[in-house]
């Protein structure tokens, strides 16, 4: 098959072992940066360009995009699907998984397990808002935050009143969630391929941290997950409507509470960590559910 993956850099680790294990079972993979496409829509023909050419003839698209450019690399993916091309994740598949609040409110629709979550506008609201989650301690979190930042952890009324005050100050959207003590700084990473989790791991917060992601100094170990966070996993991303995430759980006293769904999972600490080819099973999910485009109907709706 003829493969595009939509990515910043060829030189990423999750680019690298995507482009390595499709050349391995023989497709024609092509690493395409997000930002240099550009695209007419206003004919009956949709196309997208890149750097001067037409992009063409692909079977499926891997989209790896940033939180920073999830606007105009959504976009380019949805340019892609009007063509007709098998995405592995979708343009609104993704979007949803970039607002935590939007995502929660997906997945609590669906009965998964999620830890109370509240939001509000006015700092009138505030205190009401802090009882409606148990009050301190709580985590407050900016919507559209990654890799920990913009993560507070608030251990006193006074704390949270202040904080969430500042960012309302700030324009900056937010939501209070309780928080889950008996996690101890650990959550668990699962990767979730189609219908299955194929690899999953823990992650430890480093001391004095109580935010496990390994950019703030977590490290990673290898976990034998319960049934019940199996399944947990797999309907959290199927309600966000994701083929391929990378689902976060808390373990706590009420069972797994999913944190949230990520819809561009890095493949490095996770492979590195369990020590399997999780590339390669992103490839087999490819291989059974994307048509090739010569057995497809060429009319786009
Ligand atoms: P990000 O998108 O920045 O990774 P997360 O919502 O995943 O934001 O939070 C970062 C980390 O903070 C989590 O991996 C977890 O270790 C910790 N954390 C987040 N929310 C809670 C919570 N409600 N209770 C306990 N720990 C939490
Ligand atoms: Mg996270």
């Amino acid at each position: 098959m003829k493969i595009a993956i939509l990515s910043r850099k060829s030189s990423l680790y999750s680019t690298r072992r995507l482009v390595e294990a499709g050349e391995q079972r023989g497709h024609e993979v092509k690493v395409i940066d997000t930002l240099r496409c550009y695209m007419n829509i206003a004919t009956d023909q949709p196309s997208i360009h890149y750097r001067g050419q037409d992009l063409t003839g692909y079977d499926a698209v891997i989209p790896r995009i940033g939180a920073s450019i999830t606007f105009y690399g959504t976009a380019v993916l949805r340019q892609f699907e009007m063509m007709g091309v098998f995405p592995l994740n979708s343009s609104n598949g993704i979007s949803r998984a970039r607002d935590k609040l939007r995502s929660l409110q997906l997945l609590s629709r669906k009965g998964i397990g999620l830890p109370v979550t509240g939001f509000a506008h006015r700092p009138d609201d505030i205190k009401d808002l802090i009882n409606m989650v148990g009050g301190a301690p709580l985590v407050i979190k900016l919507l559209e935050g990654t890799q920990g930042i913009g993560v507070v952890l608030a251990e006193t009324r006074k704390a949270a009143e202040s904080v969430i005050e500042a960012f309302m100050g700030l324009k900056a959207n937010i939501m209070v969630q309780e928080f889950i003590k008996e996690s101890a700084g650990a959550d668990i990473r699962c990767f979730v391929v189609g219908d299955k989790v194929v690899a999953a791991m823990k992650r430890q917060a480093a001391d004095d941290e109580f935010r496990s992601n390994l950019h703030r100094g977590g490290s990673a170990t290898m976990i034998k997950i319960s049934p019940e966070e199996r399944k947990t996993a797999v309907a959290a991303a199927k309600a966000m409507g994701l083929n391929v995430a990378g689902v976060d759980i808390l373990r706590s006293n009420r069972g797994p509470l999913v944190m949230e769904v990520n819809s561009s999972p890095g493949l490095k600490g996770i492979e590195e960590t369990t020590g399997k080819d999780v590339a390669s099973l992103i490839y087999e999910f490819i291989e059974k559910n994307a048509k090739p485009v010569s057995t497809r109907d060429s009319t786009v709706g």
